[in-house]
């Protein structure tokens, strides 16, 4: 049983550069990207969030500025992306905009998505661009991303994309229909498989190496993507992208790749808070807080009653009851000093106290772990 796309309501979709980029004009398909564009906003249209991760800007730039066939040097690349994405940009937001739905440009780095304090803001951002009802179009900030510090495909970006945005779905469009058990074209006896449950060495051994000219990632990066959308609790498929309405295709049953995750994303969050992060600090709560918390809600500034260690927003800390003992982990909103100002004071008040607007959450409740005991 493969789940239904019905069933999701926050979907990333990955687009590749073959499938976006006509390789002989060095233009984007746009007959293709409108039947794709009607897809994005059926799922829009009842209700689900859709985020946009498309490559294509080093495809489009290069031929802009001229460029030959075949590799390319870094900063020609760079050059290239600098030069594409403007064009990127405007014809997504021309094709989801002649539609009633506006794009939003979200260009973002290695770094960005690692990072805690960048990963909260731009986790923070994208949320609220669901909230307008706006779709990101999201890619790599190749322009400043140096080899070292860069994705370099964006089959992982999407992935780490999904997971910062807490989507419980990950649609990889590719130019191949899934995942088989061999790389189709060195053996013809190879078989699509239609789901994959957990991703073992078996799996990785069917995935090859293969990668095109104008797309980086080959079936490996797609399993890589596949492990981080599966571990932070997003499912993922891979589907032939190359078809007219390539969306529609997965929600009519067509052939695919499914790879399920048995978490979700708040729950893959919080393992990951509750289990592998060090606490840099501690925030000390009144009983109404704590009451507050275990009926589920965020831990606003007025039920801190103290504040101490040397915390940077997005760092994990301890929250304690006056007395001492540890209710819970999560992430903080505030640097430790803006914390210790904030203390005790009403959430209206924190641009008064900080000088700009902040969240009115001190930790918001999808960031923070209780003890269970
Ligand atoms: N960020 C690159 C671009 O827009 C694409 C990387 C990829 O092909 O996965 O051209």
């Amino acid at each position: 049983m493969t789940p239904s796309l019905d069933n999701f309501r926050r979907i990333v979709v990955k687009v590749g550069s073959s499938l976006l980029v006509d390789r002989s004009a060095g233009q984007p398909k746009r007959a293709w990207l409108d039947a794709l564009a009607d897809d994005i906003v059926a799922l829009h249209g009842r209700g689900a969030d859709v985020l946009v991760v498309s490559s294509g800007a080093i495809a489009l730039g290069r031929t802009v500025l001229g460029y030959p066939a075949g590799g390319l040097k870094l900063e020609d690349s760079q050059a290239a992306a600098a030069v594409g994405q403007i064009a990127l940009s405007r014809v997504w937001a021309e094709v989801l905009g002649t539609r009633g739905i506006t794009a939003a440009q979200i260009l973002v780095t290695l770094g960005d998505t690692e990072e805690r304090r960048r990963y909260l803001n731009a986790r923070e951002t994208l949320g609220r661009l669901a909230t307008l009802r706006a779709v990101p179009i999201i890619n790599e900030n190749d322009t400043v991303a140096t080899s070292e510090i860069r994705y370099g495909d964006n089959d992982r970006l999407a992935a780490r994309v999904a997971t910062m945005a807490s989507a419980d779905l990950l649609i990889l469009l590719s130019d191949i229909d899934g995942l088989y058990t061999a790389p189709p074209a060195l053996n013809p006896d190879a078989t699509l498989i239609p789901v994959v449950a957990r991703i073992d060495a078996a799996i990785e051994a069917m995935a090859g190496d293969a990668a095109s000219e104008l797309s980086r990632g080959g079936m490996r990066t797609k399993i890589e993507a596949g492990k981080i959308a599966t571990v932070g609790g997003t499912h993922m498929v891979i589907a032939d992208g190359r078809v007219p309405h390539p969306l529609r295709r997965i929600v009519e049953g067509g052939p695919c790749t499914w790879f399920l995750t048995g978490q979700t994303p708040v729950a893959a969050r919080k393992i990951w808070i509750g289990g592998s992060l060090e606490p840099r600090g501690m925030l000390t709560i009144d009983d109404g807080a704590d009451r507050a918390l275990k009926g589920g809600a965020s831990l606003l500034p007025a039920g801190v009653v103290r504040v101490s260690g040397n915390f940077a927003r997005g760092d994990c800390v301890r929250v304690v009851r006056d007395g001492g003992a540890e209710i819970g982990r999560g992430l903080v909103a505030y640097d430790a000093d803006h914390a210790a100002r904030l203390a005790g004071r009403n959430s209206r008040e924190i641009e008064g106290v900080l000088g700009v607007t902040g969240r009115a959450a001190m930790i918001h409740r999808d960031d923070l772990v209780l003890r269970v005991d």
